[in-house]
């Protein structure tokens, strides 16, 4: 077919043209033709927001919520999250020290808007958050890909990291617990993680939104704690796993005065601000933190032990013992060379909606992304069917 050249005034700008559409939206419209899908694809909890917060949020709309906050936040809010993040970051944490931002995605936008330089690089382990790319290349930057294996864990080495650092290197993207491979940086690794970064006076942007989804004996820890790492790290937190509210779009941002007034413009301009309902819902969850939200982490903890321990039993599978956020990343033995292939078969014939591993980077290659966002019975059934899947797909 002919296609006749975009007429002038007509095209996009090759920046947004270039973005490819995310592979994890076109699973969830191909199976939107299925009316009895279950779907392990979606990031986000199956949990409802706890009623107390919404209605607390109703109740302060109702009491004249409803204007434009500060560009950094409701002071309440940042208040709240300083005394929220301080014992966790083993700091004296004041309301100027954080930002508040439509979502953590918010906060990522505004990190790289405003210490991308063009052509600067950002190194990040592989595989990852695939959103990254976009952040980085609206911002003008470059990702620049550090494979993982999954013999050790998809845990990044920091050598590997050192040894991808060149000349126009300016940031290091870490996410733990990592979607989509669950994996939580041990303590060693990031202290050799902070070595690299001061090397190489590399800024370390800090992804922790799935921060309080860990499993004992795993344990969340900030390369932020490392010393003289607080001053080059930009720390980004939500409250939408944490806290079951995906849709109210609030996060935050961590980091130095000099980062935060940068952060700031680009929030002021983009934004004005975070939506002024939303705050205070996020603010009434700090108030209410307690056992509703620690249920919840109990029971991804033991909905994520269900899948593992299906997994392990099924031929050809290798699967790490769950440690954080609620997925799990499987390598199914036989699915390497159409990793995509196997997920669409597997929906198609057996209903069920997995994330290809490839759409996280070469290095999910033959794994596939599994979110444990369903109740156990359902998620029982989907390793059946996986099952099945699997060894028709072998032939
Ligand atoms: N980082 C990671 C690793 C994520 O998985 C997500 C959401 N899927 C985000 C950031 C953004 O989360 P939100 O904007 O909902 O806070």
């Amino acid at each position: 077919m002919e296609t006749s050249p975009p007429r002038p005034g007509r095209r996009l700008a090759p920046a947004v043209a270039g973005l490819e559409s995310s592979v994890i939206r076109e699973m969830s419209l191909r199976a939107a033709r299925y009316p009895d899908v279950i779907s392990l694809g979606i990031g986000e909890p199956d949990f409802h927001t706890p009623a107390e917060v919404s209605q607390a949020a109703l109740a302060d709309a109702l009491g004249g919520a409803t204007h434009y906050t500060l560009s950094q936040g409701d002071p309440e809010l940042r208040s709240a999250l300083a005394r929220y993040l301080a014992p966790r970051y083993g700091a004296e944490l004041g309301p100027a020290d954080v930002l508040v931002t439509g979502g953590g995605m918010g906060a990522l936008a505004a990190f790289f808007r405003a210490v991308l330089e063009p052509g600067d690089e950002v190194l990040v382990p592989e595989p990852h958050f695939p959103c990254y790319q976009a952040h980085v290349e609206l911002a003008g930057g470059r990702l620049v890909r550090v494979p993982t294996a999954f013999e050790d864990g998809f845990v990044v080495r920091p050598e590997a990291v050192a040894a991808a650092a060149g000349p126009r290197a300016r940031v290091l993207l870490l996410n733990s617990p990592c979607n989509p491979t669950g994996a939580v940086l041990p303590g060693p690794v990031l202290d050799g993680l902070a070595r690299v970064a001061q090397e190489h006076d590399l800024l370390v942007l800090s992804d922790e939104v799935y921060d309080r989804v860990v499993f004992p004996p795993a344990r969340h820890e900030s390369i932020a704690t490392r010393p003289g790492m607080a001053e080059r790290t930009c720390v980004v937190g939500s409250f939408s796993k944490s806290f079951a509210m995906t849709g109210w779009r609030i996060g935050w941002a961590l980091g130095a005065p000099w980062l935060l007034d940068g952060m700031l413009k680009v929030v002021t301009y983009l934004t004005s601000c975070a939506p002024s309902v939303s705050q205070r819902a996020a603010l009434a969850a700090l108030r209410h933190d307690g056992p509703a939200f620690e249920a919840m982490v109990d029971e991804f903890s033991h909905r994520c032990r269900l899948a593992y321990e299906r997994l392990s039993a099924l031929p050809g599978v290798r699967v790490h013992r769950p440690e954080g956020s609620f997925y799990l990343f499987p390598h199914l033995e036989g699915v390497e060379r159409d990793t995509v292939g196997f997920a669409l078969e597997l929906l198609d014939r057996e209903r069920v909606v997995v994330v290809p591993g490839t759409a996280f980077g070469p290095s999910g290659a033959g794994c596939v992304r599994i979110a444990c966002t369903v109740g156990t019975e359902a998620l029982g059934e989907a390793m059946d069917r996986l099952g099945r899947a699997l060894a028709r797909w072998r032939g």
